[in-house]
């Protein structure tokens, strides 16, 4: 069979690599670390389990949608819930509310916590779908570089159906003229994080995101968000994908604008195609030597990074839940940080996510937790990164102390800390950046590298750097529109 090279088992890397492996190539993964996932990977600090990066779990179907492909069950592998409540949101003033899963009560929530009339949510949560399905959906599942038929009749649907505001106001900016309490419009903003945007520059566009988390769900994989690494690892064995770990490669070969083959280990190694789900930034830069291509993917402004602190805490917090978040007071000062200034802020909206809340005794011993604590910083640019953490780290005891009426400090009995300098250095990720490339741009869907190149034949990018963007969901898409541009490539060559 012809032979695939896939560069990083990232999860957009071994979805791939099942993909071409179902499609009849013989598929090799180089991963330059000694372990799978990526920034999909756990780590483990005495009796304490934390899910190292992405917490937040939406779009099932897109992780079934591969075991169903490969004729496998996903239930032998691999198992998830609906979780009841999103997130547990906490204002500074002392609001507090539960974001339910339930639309009833969600909207009751609102309106007896903010003041919002109840039928104010489902009207948003409805435009939203409406903008996720009739336009998202178009720009998510397609190759844009690829002009085929069936998608230049989807781009003419989806642009009827777009309005002025989506591309040309921003998500703030739509947020505000629905609701009227700011509380929910920060609530309703914050979705432009979920791929490292800013609310107050990214277009309407992105309100699309709640529709995901709040008309589709939020679900909890058992075991944590590794699971989802494992089982795919696992599947793509059965499929008779090879794994090498501590491998990083080198070089990408290529001779007449053909892709030949990588190096690794200073050894040539043959094949027919090669993926990478290495950041495209550092493909182009390192593996194919080519600075031109790279500096143009850098024109794009990069999505955010974060400061992560993992603590296993030595009690329980019954009123926290799995996703909590404690607000900023000024939101826009926030973004303008991390945005523009590039640097810290001094009252950031801190997230905590505690899988030991869903599986008690699992990740955490009995009667103790497992905090990952984590605040928006902005992609590396050369801060002083020591400093940031432990001013960080003050910053956030006190905001949690404050909130909780509690003292946290006292209660951290394990400690590890994640920066952007280490998010590049764990995983590869130009500047530390946690989603590739920022939609802060109304162009920013279209700017995206695609996932294949148009001078090097064979070569193909799949991930978060890269079409249609960063967090799970996008990545698992990249490989499926990766899997299909290769199968028309190769029926090409046939005929
Ligand atoms: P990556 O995970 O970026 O992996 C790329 C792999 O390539 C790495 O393993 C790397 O070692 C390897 N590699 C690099 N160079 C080489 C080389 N030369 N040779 C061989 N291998 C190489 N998404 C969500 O959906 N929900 C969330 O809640 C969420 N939260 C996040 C929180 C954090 C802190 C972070 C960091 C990310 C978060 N994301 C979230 C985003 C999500 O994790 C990523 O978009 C996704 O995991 C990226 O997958 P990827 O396939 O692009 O590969």
């Amino acid at each position: 069979p012809p032979h695939a090279i896939i560069i990083g088992a990232g999860i957009a890397g071994i979805a791939g690599a099942i993909r071409l492996a179902v499609q009849g190539f013989a598929v090799s993964v180089f991963e330059k670390n000694d372990y799978p996932g990526g920034k999909l990977s756990q780590l483990v600090n005495g009796d304490f389990y934390f899910d190292a990066g992405p917490s937040l779990f939406t779009q099932p179907h897109l992780v079934k949608e591969v075991f169903d492909l490969a004729g496998e069950k996903m239930e032998d592998h691999f198992s998830y819930t609906q979780v009841p409540v999103s997130c547990h949101y906490f204002y500074e003033d002392g609001t507090r509310l539960k974001a339910y899963a339930d639309h009833d009560l969600f909207a009751k929530e609102l309106n007896e916590k903010l003041g919002e009339e109840e039928n104010k949510l489902s009207s948003y949560l409805n435009r939203s779908g409406r903008i996720y399905n009739d336009i998202g959906k178009v720009f998510l599942n397609h190759s844009l570089h690829k002009r085929s038929t069936a998608f230049q009749k989807s781009v003419f649907k989806a642009l009827k159906a777009t309005r002025f505001s989506y591309l040309f106001g921003t998500m703030h900016d739509m947020n505000a003229s629905h609701f009227k309490n700011e509380k929910t419009v920060q609530l309703f903003d914050r979705y432009a994080t979920y791929n490292g945007s800013n609310p107050y520059r990214a277009p309407g566009m992105l309100s699309l995101i709640p529709h995901v988390e709040h008309n589709e769900g939020v679900f909890y994989p058992k075991g944590g968000m590794i699971s989802i690494t494992n089982a795919l690892i696992s599947l793509a064995e059965k499929k008779g994908v090879k794994f090498y770990f501590g491998a990083a490669v080198q070089r990408i070969i290529f001779h007449d604008n053909k892709v030949h083959g990588i190096v690794v280990n200073d050894e040539n190694i043959a094949a027919d195609i090669v993926v990478s789900n290495m950041d495209v930034y550092f493909t182009y830069k390192h593996l194919l030597n080519r600075e031109h291509s790279a500096h143009k993917v850098l024109k794009q402004e990069r999505s955010s990074s974060a400061l992560i602190f993992y603590w296993g805490m030595k009690k329980e917090f019954p009123q926290l839940g799995l996703h909590n978040i404690f607000f900023a007071k000024d939101y826009k000062a926030e973004f303008d940080h991390l945005f523009r200034l590039k640097k810290i802020y001094a009252d950031p909206t801190v997230y905590i996510n505690i899988t030991s809340k869903c599986e008690p005794g699992m990740h955490a011993p009995e009667g103790k937790e497992n905090w990952f604590v984590m605040v928006n910083a902005p992609a590396n640019t050369g801060q002083d990164w020591q400093a940031y953490r432990n001013s960080y780290r003050e910053t956030i005891i006190a905001k949690l102390n404050r909130i909780l009426n509690d003292d946290i400090g006292k209660y951290i009995e394990t400690e590890d800390v994640l920066d952007p300098v280490s998010v590049e250095s764990k995983t590869g990720s130009y500047m530390g950046s946690l989603y590739g490339t920022s939609s802060n741009s109304r162009m920013a869907a279209f700017l995206r590298h695609p996932n294949f190149s148009k001078k090097i034949k064979g070569l193909y990018f799949v991930g978060g750097s890269v079409h249609p963007g960063g967090g799970i969901p996008l990545c698992l898409q990249s490989a499926r529109i990766m899997g299909g541009l290769v199968q028309e490539d190769q029926k090409g060559k046939k005929h």
